[in-house]
């Protein structure tokens, strides 16, 4: 934790380096001690320090400064540290204007030029005035953090991110927390710059204004280029699929790396419970998994890169994989494991609200902010169905909406059951959604009964959508063999009528997970039937890594 700031005020550059000097030798080894040879600098400064959460216990002026007196910088500072304890450094002459000061003006005290020795004269009065300062001190937030509001597309996205990268960080929600006292001193600190939200206050002191996931990455540490131009083994997508390739590979001794987008962990990492994968009786949420898989490929060396991979290319044997950012890096085996994305779902509305109330998937972020409302959750799938569950613990109400008569025929038996025993849920049957209604943010949903032909308008603040997915492989178009739905092929699938894929000049068949591309294997959810599960993923990804020693130990 960082020290707390004693900050002294003095336009006589002997005085203040005096008063320094004894301020350090005698509070130094707990408190930071800093100068300001004007007021105007101290309060620049002070707006900084409130900027990096910064405490400042003491503030030390002296009363004769041009332009602004001690009394007044000390007033000036109080708004921005009201709990600093404020004194003054006065000459005789001025006794009566400090005394005045103090009844009328908060200060806590003056002290008197000269202060020799300073073990009478200031450091017992000084003790005392730290002392209540400590009493009555709250550490303030050390971490990053996130200025925005909730019905923005963009703080979404941003929380999202942090969240899912397992970044700590403070929300401060400068709409609802409009007449918090410390929102308040923050956005006044920011100036002009608070206007640009989402704003990211990072402890260092510096800021992000208009922040997008990318830069905040960079800022934190996560890497977005390769720290070498060639890997034994590149893995696209870090959903449980291509972690536990990575772990494989890594621990087999490949040289790996994997790129990824959004956080890993993939769709799993949305998954509020997952109690179906082997080894967790009591199940586990998709961001522990996502964790502890993360900090298992990291031990074995794996290089994990948040970027995007948009194009891919063949030069003899290696693979050149491009990211958005348009550079590039080569392998000898490539992995394809970027799963499925979610459907959108077709009404008036829901693209212009997304992220204000309308959301693909978990959401998890969004939870908590749900307290005491109603919300809607479309689909009913087992997703569908854990995200339910998670937000009746903090919602008021949950609606689940679906096409069909009942959740039996899509959901996994244990959920519907426990969906029938949480009497916040509803389970709103032949219903779908005909649009929705908002100007900033989702406040009403029309909902087609399709058993009465009616449609009824209800209010609402948040609508999680879950009505499943498709892959996203156009990058891939021309060069791996997709079915018509975007699935890659691989291995049997590609065999038709005894035929090897166009193109193949190997004299042995794909291996089970590759493609029509040798060294380019597909797995997880991505895959040609696959079946759309942690533990298959996981396996597939497993398995795979067997093939690519196969497939490394003929490559030249
Ligand atoms: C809410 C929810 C709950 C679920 N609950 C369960 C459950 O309880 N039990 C169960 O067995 N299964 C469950 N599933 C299904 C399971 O999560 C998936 O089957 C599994 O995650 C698939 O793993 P994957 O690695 O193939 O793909 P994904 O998990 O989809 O991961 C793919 C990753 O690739 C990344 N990516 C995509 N394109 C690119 C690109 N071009 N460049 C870089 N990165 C890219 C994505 O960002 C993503 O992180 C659930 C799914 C959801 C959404």
């Amino acid at each position: 934790m960082a020290k707390p700031i004693l900050l002294s005020v003095d336009d006589d550059a002997d005085v203040l380096r005096a008063i320094e000097r004894d301020l350090r030798s005698q509070y130094g080894a707990d408190y930071r001690v800093l100068g300001s040879g004007s007021p105007e600098g101290a309060l620049d400064l002070l707006k900084q320090l409130k900027l990096r959460s910064d405490s400042v216990a003491l503030l030390l002026a002296d009363q004769r400064m041009p332009r602004l007196d001690g009394v007044h910088f000390l007033q000036e500072a109080m708004r921005i540290y009201p709990e600093a304890k404020r004194a003054l450094l006065t000459a005789y002459a001025d006794t009566t204007a400090a005394i005045g000061a103090i009844n009328e003006a908060s200060i806590h005290y003056f002290f008197m030029k000269p202060w020799d020795p300073p073990t009478e004269h200031l450091y017992p009065q000084l003790d005392d005035l730290l002392g209540d300062w400590q009493a009555s001190h709250r550490p303030s937030y050390e971490g990053i953090r996130v200025l925005g509001t909730r019905w923005s597309p963009r703080s979404y996205e941003l929380r999202d991110f942090l969240a899912r990268n397992h970044v700590p960080y403070q929300w401060i929600d400068v709409e609802i927390s409009a007449s918090d006292p410390e929102t308040k001193l923050l956005l006044e600190s920011l100036g002009p710059d608070a206007a640009s939200l989402p704003v990211v206050l990072f402890p260092d002191g510096t800021k992000l204004l208009e922040s997008v996931p990318s830069q905040v990455a960079q800022k934190v540490g996560l890497r977005t280029r390769t720290q070498t131009n060639f890997y034994d083994l590149a893995i696209i997508g870090g959903g449980p699929a291509g972690l536990a390739a990575a772990v494989y590979g890594a621990s087999e001794g490949l040289h790996t790396v994997i790129v990824e987008r959004e956080a890993p962990g993939g769709q799993a990492g949305m998954s509020s419970r997952i109690e179906n994968y082997l080894g967790f009786p009591a199940g586990l949420s998709g961001g522990d998994l996502a964790r502890r898989a993360v900090v298992q490929a990291q031990r074995f060396g794996v290089e994990i890169i948040a970027a995007e991979a948009s194009g891919v290319r063949m030069e003899g044997p290696y693979r050149i994989i491009k990211l958005v950012d348009g550079s590039e890096f080569s392998c000898h085996a490539l992995m394809i494991a970027t799963g499925v994305q979610w459907r959108r779902l077709d009404a008036p509305g829901i693209d212009r609200l997304q992220g204000a109330g309308v959301y693909y998937g978990g959401g998890a972020t969004e939870a908590i902010s749900c307290a005491g409302e109603t919300v809607y959750v479309v689909g009913g799938a087992n997703s569908a169905g854990q995200a339910a569950m998670n937000f009746a613990k903090y919602a008021e109400k949950v609606f689940i909406l679906v096409r069909g008569s009942s959740l039996s025929s899509t959901m996994s038996q244990y959920l519907v059951d426990q969906v029938k025993e949480t009497p916040k849920i509803q389970v709103w049957a032949h219903a779908s959604v005909a649009e929705v209604h908002g100007q900033t943010h989702l406040e009403e949903v029309s909902v087609l009964c399709s058993d009465s032909g009616k449609i009824e308008r209800v209010p609402a603040s948040s609508m999680f959508i879950f009505i499943g997915a498709l892959p996203q492989t156009d990058w891939l178009a021309g060069v791996v063999e997709r079915d018509d739905r975007g699935f890659l092929l691989t291995g049997p699938d590609l065999i038709v009528n005894g035929e090897r894929p166009k193109g193949w000049t190997l004299e042995r068949d794909p291996y089970l997970l590759e493609t029509n591309v040798p060294g380019i294997f597909a797995v997880g959810d991505v895959r040609h039937g696959s079946v759309k599960r942690v533990a298959s993923g996981v396996g597939e990804g497993s398995v795979a890594v067997q093939f690519i020693h196969q497939y490394l130990s003929k490559v030249q």
